[in-house]
């Protein structure tokens, strides 16, 4: 698989890397057989986070003896820097090394809390740290919100970005162009749209026909899905591809959630876009414990919704966020 250069940070990391949520699903020996299989297939960009449970713990049994052969990122929700210096700790530990290549702050969701990990007693502080200490290598971001990210590049201090684009979520097509002109490396997560798209071919080579992005990370949780995912990589995005793509992203128009925040603050606190994140997660990621725990953890719900309409009026996409809530609440009992 051909690989190209992460932004300033001068790895080169191949153009699909593996995506470390599914593997949740799998037994820690099917794990390492599965991560193995994908270095042996031509991936070398491994990327996890604190949060995925046990993903950290199963990559490092995984990867312990070739470790020189992976660049690892992960990433923490720590904000403040005691936190973080506690995740970076646990991080090195789960993986099973004593440097990580790529740690970011992970989903980053307004000004306020850059502001915040960004002070002195903040999560970045930590990571500078860290990094003069030799335990990791660059530091990154990752975030929902195009708005927070086009600020973030702004500071120097990062040298990747992770935020999601695919064949219906193109939002980022700008911001990816001045991070990449500010050499910015540039990781994509939800290739499928959260497992709203099948055809992770077609998907796959839709995103690595923008030159701008360094890799894309998939999850994996089977061999297929590693073939699958390897081939994509050498297909030519055509012209044919190209108008499948529009036909898609047609289809998807009134019904999906970039996530993109404008929708927010609902007077009744209710976090719009995480619902749906998390509706995605039970109805096509097969997580459906992790998916109902985390909304058991919102402090509103989708049965909350007074069904004021404000939201709808700042929807940039006209979406019928009332009635895509009902359907939350269907799936979810409240
Ligand atoms: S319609 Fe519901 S979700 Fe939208 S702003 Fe009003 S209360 Fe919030
Ligand atoms: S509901 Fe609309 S405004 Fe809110 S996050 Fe989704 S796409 Fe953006």
């Amino acid at each position: 698989m051909e690989k190209r250069r992460l932004g300033k940070t001068n790895l080169m990391v191949s153009e699909i890397g593996f995506g470390g949520i599914p593997i949740q699903r799998i037994s820690k020996e099917e794990s390492r057989e599965l991560i193995r299989f994908s270095i042996e297939n031509g991936m070398n960009f491994i990327d996890t986070a604190r949060g995925y449970t046990i993903s950290e713990e199963y990559i490092g049994y995984a990867i312990e003896d070739i470790r020189d052969k992976v660049i690892i990122a992960t990433k923490s929700m720590a904000r403040d820097k005691i936190s973080m210096e506690k995740d970076i700790e646990i991080s090195l530990s789960n993986l099973k090394t004593n440097y990580i290549d790529i740690y970011q702050l992970h989903n980053i969701k307004d000004e306020e809390t850059l502001k915040h990990v960004m002070s002195d007693e903040g999560a970045l502080k930590a990571l500078l740290d860290a990094k003069k200490q030799g335990k990791i290598g660059h530091i990154g971001i990752t975030s929902h919100s195009l708005d927070l990210l086009e600020k973030a590049i702004e500071y120097d201090v990062f040298e990747i970005i992770m935020y999601p684009y695919n064949i219906v979520e193109d939002q980022a097509t700008n911001l990816f162009e001045k991070a990449f002109k500010k050499d910015i490396g540039i990781i994509v997560m939800k290739p499928l749209a959260g497992g709203a798209l099948d055809d992770a071919t077609l998907a796959l080579s839709y995103i690595l026909n923008n030159k701008n992005i360094s890799t894309v990370i998939p999850g994996m949780d089977s061999k297929n899905q590693v073939i699958e995912n390897v081939e994509a990589a050498s297909v030519e995005f055509d012209e044919e591809k190209q108008n499948k793509c529009k036909e898609i992203k047609k289809l998807y128009t009134e019904s999906f959630c970039r996530r993109c925040g404008y929708c927010l603050p609902c007077p009744q606190g209710i976090d719009i876009p995480f619902s749906f994140i998390l509706k995605g997660y039970y109805d096509r990621y097969n997580l459906k414990d992790w998916a109902i725990d985390r909304y058991k953890g919102m402090q509103k719900h989708a049965s909350d919704c007074i069904k004021c309409g404000l939201c709808e009026t700042k929807c940039p996409y006209s979406l019928k966020i009332r009635k895509m809530l009902e359907d939350v609440v269907e799936t979810f009992g409240f």
